[in-house]
């Protein structure tokens, strides 16, 4: 279905919406202007809590008020400082209180205004408020368009490890405008560019291939805010989703094909929770991939030559392959153990086959390695 937005004749042409279950999800530069009356249409409600990190609200706030004020919707704003080190159970808690203060009641919808750490952080509250509330999903991070808003998954950090805490709770509605991107620094940009390598690798060879090929354009000094960069970039967002919706379509809560999704995830999250988050998301996904894929040719289930193609797409991204000198490989094996895709104190890896296909599908989707062998990486 086009977009439903009453001008549309007068906008110009809008993105098909990609469809994930509940949820809607519209892809198009200039969407954040017309946010409001996309929200009234498939998320109607009482009052709305705009959920978002100091920075990104300082930056689009103001923009996004507006637009659901022009469409007759009662907002607030609701900010808690940037960074991964603020999605916890104490900023969850805080943003609850303040709802309840408010008097944010049962016909109530969170609006997640951010990347990935508000996504996971106003989702959660949004599902746990008064037993769960619907929550609609505006990414403004390219790593949170074309994965963490994507897919129902929302949570919290816990020092013992990343997202330990939270629920599946599907979006009501995704709208990510590319424009936005323009305002986000180049090592997020970058961090985001680490997921959409990672949607190559585990589905689509000839996607891999784009986002490759697109990397000079959009990372050239400057260019965010030409029209080609960001058509670009809705080009890359809109194959993203697609990938990352039909896994998901497949496999809702992570059961099977949706554990393809973690791959470079399980040594990269050891390797980001063991950097205290100095690392950002993405760059500690880039050092798994390179790891893992290097772990899934030794390990004999990856096409020789795999690994290089991985490695060779992330230098070309300007991500690092090498994890921190300073860690210990026996520290982040131990950290792989408290990861949530340990099954029975065992942990097994999403692997590539080749670039553009998994291994292990009879298994499962998940490959259990030696310790030995993964240390032999490690080192
Ligand atoms: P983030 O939300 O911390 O955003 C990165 C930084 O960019 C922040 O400082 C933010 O204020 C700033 N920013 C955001 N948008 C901006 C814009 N348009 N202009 C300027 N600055 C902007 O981090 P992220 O990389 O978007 O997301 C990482 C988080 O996402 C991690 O916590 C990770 O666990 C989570 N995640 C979740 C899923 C999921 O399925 N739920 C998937 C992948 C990642």
């Amino acid at each position: 279905a086009e977009g439903r937005e009453p001008r549309a004749e007068s906008a110009p042409r809008l993105m098909p919406e990609i469809a994930i279950g509940p949820s809607r999800v519209t892809i198009e530069p200039g969407a954040l202007d017309t946010l409001g009356a996309r929200v009234r249409d498939a998320a109607a409600a009482h009052r709305y809590a705009v959920i978002s990190d100091e920075t990104v609200a300082a930056l689009h706030g103001a923009r996004v008020l507006a637009s659901l004020a022009d469409a007759g919707l009662r907002a607030e704003l609701l900010a808690f400082p940037a960074g991964e080190a603020h999605k916890t159970r104490e900023t969850w808690g805080g943003l609850t209180d303040r709802m309840l203060a408010a008097g944010f009641g049962r016909d109530s919808v969170v609006v997640a205004l951010g990347g990935g750490v508000v996504g996971d952080l106003a989702g959660f509250v949004a599902a746990t408020f008064m037993r769960g509330v619907p929550v609609v999903q505006v990414p403004t991070t390219l790593l949170a368009m074309i994965d963490a808003a994507i897919g129902g998954k929302t949570g919290v950090d816990t020092p013992a490890g990343k997202n330990l805490v939270g629920a599946f709770h599907q979006p009501a509605l995704v709208v990510a405008d590319p424009r936005v991107l323009a305002t986000l620094p180049a090592p997020q940009l970058r961090s985001g560019i680490a997921e959409a390598i990672k949607h190559g690798v585990i589905a689509d060879e000839r996607y891999f291939e784009r986002v490759v090929s697109a990397l000079p354009a959009l990372l050239a000094p400057g260019a965010a805010s030409a029209d080609a960069t960001i058509e670009t970039m809705k080009a890359l967002v809109v194959g993203s989703v697609e990938i990352k919706a039909g896994v998901v379509a497949r496999d809702e809560r992570e059961g099977g094909v949706r554990r393809t999704l973690n791959f470079g995830h399980t040594l990269g999250h050891a390797i980001e929770t063991a950097s205290r988050y100095r690392l950002l998301h993405g760059e500690a996904v880039a050092i798994g991939m390179a790891l893992e894929s290097e772990l899934a040719e030794r390990a004999g289930v990856a096409e020789c030559g795999t690994t290089e193609r991985v490695r060779d797409a992330i230098t070309r991204a300007g991500l690092p392959l090498e994890r921190p000198a300073e860690q210990d490989p026996h520290a982040l094996l131990a950290l792989t153990r408290g990861d949530k895709k340990s099954r029975r104190g065992i942990v097994e890896y999403a692997l590539p086959r080749r670039v553009g296909a998994m291994a292990g599908e009879r298994e499962g989707w998940g490959v259990a390695v030696d310790d030995a062998l993964v240390l032999e990486v490690l080192a």
